[in-house]
């Protein structure tokens, strides 16, 4: 194990950095992301170090303004290790009955979204107000949905915890929020219509397997729901991510390479302390841990051969 503050060099063999993202380094956190990164879903460790080791020895980065993004919330008290923790909203926005609004309150995306698409649109910028304007954003439900489905830490049917947001009427939960009453009753209103249709008219919900896979199948309609049943709940939803997604740049074999050209020879790097090789994009469930194994074994292979 090489500690952040150890003097690096010259390496006695090989070695693989796989010390994760830098999310937890705040520094590199505000220089490098792209956008507003406040909910940390992911591990304490990730503060950057192999970064850190791999920078000190010349090594060229890449990727590094992209994250797994996620919107997140934080159920008060929620530590990992002495540390805020955070969760990702997954299957809250995709089960029928729930939608996310912005602070003019407004739909903005198809909720059911793959979480770092949905993440990354929480990063709108309101040049006019100088705000992100969807961070934060609010995820909506009613009372048959909180019957119904787990929300963050709170099971199916379990009373509705004293942090979560709550009114008797869409005006009354808009004026809570601090959105405007009449935007977020047209909101409502407009999704319940499409949801009694089954077509969500204004970003197509439920149109896409993938919607249809992380809702709930057992409804007539698996991704959309009226919102109907006083009690209404609205939950804080937060810019986050799940690991950063930029670092170490490396080759087809693992090995880092240098700011100058060439590459570092012993050192090599997997995972999400390497730059990713998707990019912006998020390619489906286990993308994320994927080419953190590929490129870990890839990585093993390349080191006990010394190539
Ligand atoms: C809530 C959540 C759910 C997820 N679900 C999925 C999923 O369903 N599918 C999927 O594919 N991916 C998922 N991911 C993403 C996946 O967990 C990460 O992409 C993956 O763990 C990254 O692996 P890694 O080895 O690069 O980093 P990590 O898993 O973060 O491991 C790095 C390790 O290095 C340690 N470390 C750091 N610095 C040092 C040092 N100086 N010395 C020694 N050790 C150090 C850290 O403490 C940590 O233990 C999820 C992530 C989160 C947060």
């Amino acid at each position: 194990v090489i500690g952040a503050e150890t003097n690096y060099g010259p390496f006695l063999g090989a070695v693989v950095i796989a010390t994760g993202g830098f999310e937890r380094h705040a520094q590199f956190r505000t220089s490098f992301l792209r956008g507003p990164a406040v909910g940390l879903a992911g591990a304490p460790g990730a503060r950057g170090d192999g970064l850190l080791m791999g920078m000190s020895l010349g090594a060229a980065l890449g990727n590094m303004s992209e994250a797994w993004w996620a919107p997140c919330i934080r159920v008060p008290g929620d530590s990992i290790d002495g540390e805020p923790l955070w969760r990702f909203l997954s299957l809250e926005r995709a089960s029928p009955g729930s939608i996310m609004v912005d602070q003019r309150g407004r739909r903005f995306c198809n909720e059911a979204g793959n979480y770092s698409d949905v993440g990354r649109a929480l990063h709108s910028f309101d040049p006019n107000g100088f705000r992100f304007d969807r961070d934060p954003t609010w995820l909506i439900f009613d009372e048959e949905y909180r019957r119904s489905y787990g929300v963050a830490s709170v099971l199916p049917g379990e009373p509705a915890p004293t942090w979560w947001k709550r009114a008797s009427s869409i005006d009354g939960l808009a004026a809570e929020l601090g959105v405007p009453p009449a935007a977020l009753e047209r909101t409502v209103s407009r999704f319940n219509d499409d949801a009694e249709r089954g077509i969500d008219s204004e970003f197509g919900r439920g149109s896409s397997t993938y919607d249809r896979f992380v809702g709930d199948e057992a409804r007539s309609h698996p991704s959309l729901g009226a919102l109907k049943e006083p009690p209404y709940y609205a939950l804080e939803v937060r810019a986050g991510l799940l690991g950063t997604k930029g670092g170490l740049k490396t080759d087809a074999c693992a090995r880092v390479l240098r700011v100058r050209g060439g590459y570092i020879k012993g050192l090599y790097a997997a995972g999400n302390a390497s730059a990713n090789c998707f990019g912006l994009a998020y390619p489906g469930a286990g993308g994320t841990i994927g080419p953190a194994l590929a490129f870990g074994e890839i990585a093993g292979e390349s080191a006990a051969a010394m190539r």
